[in-house]
């Protein structure tokens, strides 16, 4: 009998995505989850399969399913009523009104990133990208062969994007920079006056400035989330977002791309015309949760938000404090949104570890300690350590991360 060894299959996998894949932040947290012991102490954090999300937005969901209003297939570009919701949503606090045409509802806020990529890519184009940064925006460009180009941040002036640093990597084939605000991993929120900044060098490059703003609804600082659709009279303005953070509902796979066009610059680069195309061969966000979208975005009570924020802010705090025991790890800024601590790795503390990708590799298999390494969002020998978690379960992970980082460092080895 043949072994299927000896068949001359005449297919094989595609390689084409293999380089972009192993940038992605999902490769990274799989590996090092798969380092820890399933039978020794509890895994932290914990991989919570059903986190909570507001009553609101699941009677919403319930309602479309018992009605039928999100059943049948929805436009290429977005349930009409999700569109207008999304509208009236972010023209709150906008001076300069979107239309629902402006809105295209995506898969998630990721492929809000990708269909912003994959719109503007051209043959030897470049596109300025935050270091460090939720890698999706790398992940694509990767995939679509565009150029990468990072700028950087002033971790000494809490996280601005150092504006120098962009200019000096622009040229004549950037057609964009993506910002993320708040920032994932910094966990800053930019003020206006920076966001301006940030406006007024892209129109002086000729480019426009896509902003990630997927964790606008978890900021707990003192510096209040200001959109970048504010600036759209002087720059050329994409901004993505999603349910899936602020609501806690990352699952649910529903987010938005919306252009805020500069006197119809949008409409005659054919900018427009390119996303619905996109869209048109891309799959969609399931149309029951885009026929949810209305009653999610207005209805869903502040209490919500503020009650995230609040337990958010108390564990930052709390991580904030215990870092001050841990000589090896600086942070340099106290998050004032997103659901982490970014911390400075000092390699030189330690007699065996070699970098962030090997602090976090022997975090997770002596500990049972998942933390990210910096590497992961573009910047080596950072971690990124996540603080959403109960209390107790939070102070057992630090406690491990404190043991963790004596038992390797010098002095304990001397
Ligand atoms: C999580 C995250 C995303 C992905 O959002 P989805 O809606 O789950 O696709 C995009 N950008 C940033 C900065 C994120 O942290």
């Amino acid at each position: 009998m043949a072994t299927s060894k000896c068949i001359d299959w005449q297919f094989s996998g595609n390689k084409a995505a293999k380089e972009a894949a192993a940038a992605s932040l999902g490769t990274y947290t799989s590996a090092i989850y798969a380092l820890c012991d399933p039978n020794g102490k509890p895994i932290l954090p914990p991989r919570s399969e059903s986190p909570e999300t507001s009553h609101t937005a699941e009677k919403a969901v319930v309602k479309a399913v018992i009605c039928g209003t999100g059943n049948a297939y929805a436009p290429s570009i977005g349930l009409p009523v999700a569109k207008s919701a999304v509208a009236e949503y972010l023209n709150l606090s906008l001076p300069k009104k979107l239309k629902a045409d402006d809105v295209f509802m995506t898969v998630g806020c990721k492929q809000a990133i990708e269909l912003a990529v994959d719109i503007l890519a051209k043959p030897k184009a470049n596109v300025l990208l935050p270091r460090p940064g939720f890698p999706w925006d790398v992940v694509r460009s990767i995939y679509k062969n565009l150029e990468v180009r990072n700028y950087d941040f002033i971790p000494q002036k809490d996280f601005e994007i150092d504006l120098d640093s962009v200019r000096a990597l622009a040229d004549e084939n950037t057609f964009a920079i993506f910002i993320i605000n708040p920032h994932n991993p910094n966990g800053n929120t930019y003020s206006e006056a920076h966001l301006k900044q940030v406006a007024e060098l892209a129109k002086e490059l000729g480019i426009m400035v896509v902003s990630d703003e997927v964790y606008r609804w978890t900021v707990f600082g003192n510096n209040p989330f200001v959109p970048m659709g504010k600036f759209s009279s002087i720059v050329p303005v994409v901004t993505l977002g999603s349910i899936s953070k602020g609501w806690n509902v990352p699952g649910w796979r529903t987010g938005w791309l919306a252009l805020h066009d500069l006197n119809g610059v949008f409409r005659h680069t054919k900018i427009l015309q390119s996303a619905r195309e996109f869209l048109e061969i891309n799959s969609k966000p399931p149309t029951v949760i885009q026929a949810a979208i209305p009653t999610i975005l207005e209805k869903t009570p502040k209490e919500f938000f503020k009650k995230r924020g609040s337990f958010l802010k108390d564990r930052v705090d709390f991580g904030y404090s215990k870092l001050k025991h841990i000589p090896s790890l600086t942070c340099y800024m106290k998050p004032e949104a997103c659901t982490f601590l970014w911390t400075k790795l000092d390699i030189s503390f330690f007699v065996d570890i070699e970098d962030d990708q090997d602090f976090c590799n022997k975090l997770a298999k002596e500990k049972n300690l998942v933390v990210l390494p910096g590497i992961a969002f573009g910047q080596k020998n950072w971690l990124r350590h996540s603080i959403d978690m109960e209390a107790s379960i939070l102070e057992d992970a630090f406690e491990r991360l404190k043991s963790f980082c004596e038992s390797h460092s010098i002095e304990a080895k001397a």
